[in-house]
């Protein structure tokens, strides 16, 4: 099995390059900002927590999303492994990920973090906002993320970092070109 976490700010591409990755190494996608939306599309009691939280920018709390990965975990689908985006988002939920994995026999063999600066999320995060009507994409919310990533969800990089599986991509380019750099790192993994 590949488990691979994506890691990064919001508008970093997380998104966009799970799915690249999802499809090049036959890994199944999960993102818990999706799961989420869908939840509060089909207004469950999940969802209006959720949303509650969404709107503002703010983190659900840790054991909601443990809670909602664990079972999703426990209906594997047959799948060459996960990527995982948009989770672990704090530290306590990357913990939670290790030991879920490991009772599975499993562990995570790389988080990929896309660096990208400021400025440049705050855009495509505007520009998202326009054309794909999230509406956690507004300047104030944008904001609020930004704040909540450094504090709460940028410690993960250390954590990571100390368990030697840390690979840092330059997230600002091309799509492809990010992509190519992702999946040279990959590669990298399983021939080692
Ligand atoms: P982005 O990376 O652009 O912020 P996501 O779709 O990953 O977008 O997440 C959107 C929102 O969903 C977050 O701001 C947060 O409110 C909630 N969320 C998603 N994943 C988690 C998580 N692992 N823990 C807590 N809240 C989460």
């Amino acid at each position: 099995m590949l488990n691979i976490v994506i890691f990064g700010a919001p508008g970093s591409g997380k998104g966009t390059q799970s799915e690249k990755i999802a499809g090049l190494y036959g890994l199944q996608h999960v993102s818990t900002g999706e799961i989420l939306r869908e939840e509060i599309a089909s207004s469950t009691e999940l969802g209006k927590l959720a949303d509650s939280y969404m709107s503002k920018g703010e983190l659900l709390p840790d054991c909601v999303v443990i809670e909602m990965l664990e079972e999703l975990l426990s209906k594997r689908n047959g799948s060459k492994g996960f990527i995982f985006d948009g989770f672990p988002r704090t530290v306590p939920q990357g913990e939670a990920l290790n030991s879920l994995l490991q009772r599975h026999g499993e562990k995570v063999n790389a988080v990929v973090s896309l660096e990208v600066e400021d400025e440049e999320l705050v855009s495509r995060l505007l520009k998202r906002g326009e054309i794909a009507g999230r509406v956690d994409d507004n300047r104030q919310t944008i904001e609020s993320r930004l704040k909540v990533y450094y504090r709460q969800t940028a410690p993960l990089k250390e954590f990571y970092r100390e368990q030697g599986i840390l690979e840092e991509i330059k997230g600002e380019g091309s799509i492809d070109e990010i992509f190519g750099s992702i999946a040279e790192k990959i590669d990298s993994l399983s021939t080692t």
